[in-house]
């Protein structure tokens, strides 16, 4: 092993000067109280403050650079800064401060921030003897800052305008963030101090459970959420809000921050629950008349049983048949009328699927003479459900597929077993849907708007309601088609241990 060069290990003579005039933003000035007597400057130094060497070197610190107040406790000044390293021996920095100086280019006072620190040098005996001063130019961060800070607060009053809250949940640490706005939306005066269990708490239970758990949910792999729930303000009032954003991943595909806006939405709920009302009203009242009608249909059935003429026969069968489309359709609307306030009740009981599908399947053909219903599945399936309410969705998809594939063609049922869930399909052959509408078909309201779907009737309410039946059931629901070819819809439910 050799021993190091004592030789190459030290510096040559000067260097060390030469160094420190080319070293950033340096000044280096003798512990002299109050001369401070500059002792070298880099070119960085002289540069910045628009001085030359020969001027300043030798020079007391605030004959070059007058303080431009006097304050001698301005903690930012460097009369300030210089005797306190001096008597302390303490290091002094000061992160941000303005002083201006002339543009060599333009020869204009500007506006500029600097961070400067100043450390002691010490001497054998102690005593600080030089102070080193070090100034950043640190203008640049500061405006984009300054520009980030303006737009925020425009965005704030634009949000405060509309009415628009933000909020931003850190998941890990569980660090939660709002916009004042959030406050008023809650309820709250601007005094009170909030926390994220003190709101979640304001949100009325049977949406926590239904909505707000299940959206968390899907957000986790969807990484988007959005929906509305009714809140109860301190006073105990009834309000609704509509929140909407998204889940933010770290390289581990954990999820990190969730964040978004949210709305009040209660004036529209309100005009939302008088239109339902309505709905809820007329389907009633039509109920009436339409169960009687069908009642003396029936009864003509039987009284014309033995009629010679065919025509009366289909004829009562044709009325009966369409009936009990209409008497579906005001069924539909009454449980659209009572979904939307989270009046939508299960009547859960232990059931075998493939006994109710078959059931649905019977009906179905009733109706649908036009196509051929087959049926495939595996034993016995036992679900805790609403009975009718699966039922309904079943049927839905089968008339959805006989509404939306040619005559004659196959409608295929079927049902498996798929990690302790029941999956039921129903597949046609019919005109499919484009991926863009396979998103929205789930929607209230939702209809395909396509020439050759216009004398196709409905009202897009039928999947909507069947996508809310299977949410409620904490079960799945979906579609998969290609245009031109068919469609399959599914929908999955937890077997019953
Ligand atoms: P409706 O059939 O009364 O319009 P739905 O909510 O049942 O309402 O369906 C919404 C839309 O989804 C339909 O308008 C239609 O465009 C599309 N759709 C549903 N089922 C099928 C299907 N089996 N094949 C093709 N399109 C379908």
């Amino acid at each position: 092993m050799s021993m190091a060069d004592p030789v190459a290990d030290s510096l040559p003579e000067g260097l060390f000067q030469l160094l420190f005039e080319k070293s950033p933003g340096s000044l280096l000035v003798k512990a002299n109280a109050p001369v401070f007597t500059i002792v070298a400057a880099s070119d960085a130094y002289l540069k910045i403050t628009s001085v030359k060497r020969e001027d300043v070197v030798g020079k007391g610190f605030f004959e070059v650079f007058p303080d431009t107040d006097d304050d001698p406790n301005d903690e930012t000044k460097a009369r300030y800064a210089f005797n306190k390293v001096a008597d302390t021996g303490e290091q002094h920095d000061v992160p941000v401060y303005r002083y201006d100086s002339i543009n060599p280019e333009t020869n204009q006072l500007e506006e500029c921030y600097w961070s400067c620190s100043n450390t002691p040098i010490t001497a054998r005996n102690g005593k600080v003897s030089y102070i080193l001063n070090t100034v950043i130019d640190i203008t640049g961060e500061v405006k984009v800052k300054k520009v980030a800070i303006e737009s925020e607060n425009r965005l704030l009053l634009a949000a405060e305008a509309t009415g628009l809250a933000f909020w931003d949940l850190g998941i890990k640490e569980f660090n939660f963030s709002y916009s004042p706005q959030l406050k008023s939306i809650f309820g709250h005066t601007p005094e009170t101090e909030i926390t994220l269990s003190f709101i979640r708490n304001q949100i009325h239970p049977e949406d926590m459970q239904h909505v707000v758990l299940r959206a968390y949910a899907e957000a986790l792999e969807t990484g988007r959420y959005e929906y509305e729930v009714r809140i109860f303000w301190p006073d105990e009032s009834l309000h609704w809000i509509r929140t909407k954003g998204v889940v933010l991943f770290d390289e581990k595909k954990e999820p990190m921050r969730m964040l978004g806006t949210i709305v009040d939405i209660t004036d529209i709920k309100r005009d939302d629950i008088r239109k339902n009302d309505f709905i809820a009203m007329a389907s009633h009242e039509l109920k009436t008349p339409l169960t009687s009608l069908k009642a003396y249909i029936q009864l003509l059935e039987i009284k014309l049983a033995n009629a010679t003429d065919p025509f009366v026969g289909t004829s009562l069968l044709k009325a009966l048949n369409q009936v009990n489309k209409m008497t579906a359709l005001i069924h539909s609307f009454l449980d659209l009328s009572k979904i939307e306030p989270g009046k939508l009740e299960l009547k859960k009981q232990l059931f075998d699927i493939n006994k109710l599908a078959n059931d649905t399947i019977a009906e179905s053909r009733i109706i649908a003479g036009t196509h051929h219903i087959k049926f495939q599945s595996t034993g016995e399936m036992n679900v805790n459900a609403d009975r009718e309410k699966i039922a309904q969705v079943i049927s839905n998809f089968i008339s959805n597929a006989i509404k939306y594939s040619p005559k004659g063609s196959t409608v295929n049922l079927t049902t498996e077993l798929t990690d302790h869930h029941v999956l039921v399909s129903v597949s046609d052959m019919g005109i499919g849907i484009k991926p863009k509408d396979q998103e929205k078909i789930f929607q209230r309201f939702y209809r395909v708007d396509d020439e050759d779907m216009k004398h196709v009737s409905g009202f897009g309410i039928g999947l909507y309601l069947s996508s809310e039946i299977i949410h409620r059931h904490k079960g799945k629901i979906g579609v998969k088609s290609t245009e031109g070819t068919g469609s399959t819809f599914y929908f999955s439910l937890p077997l019953a241990d």
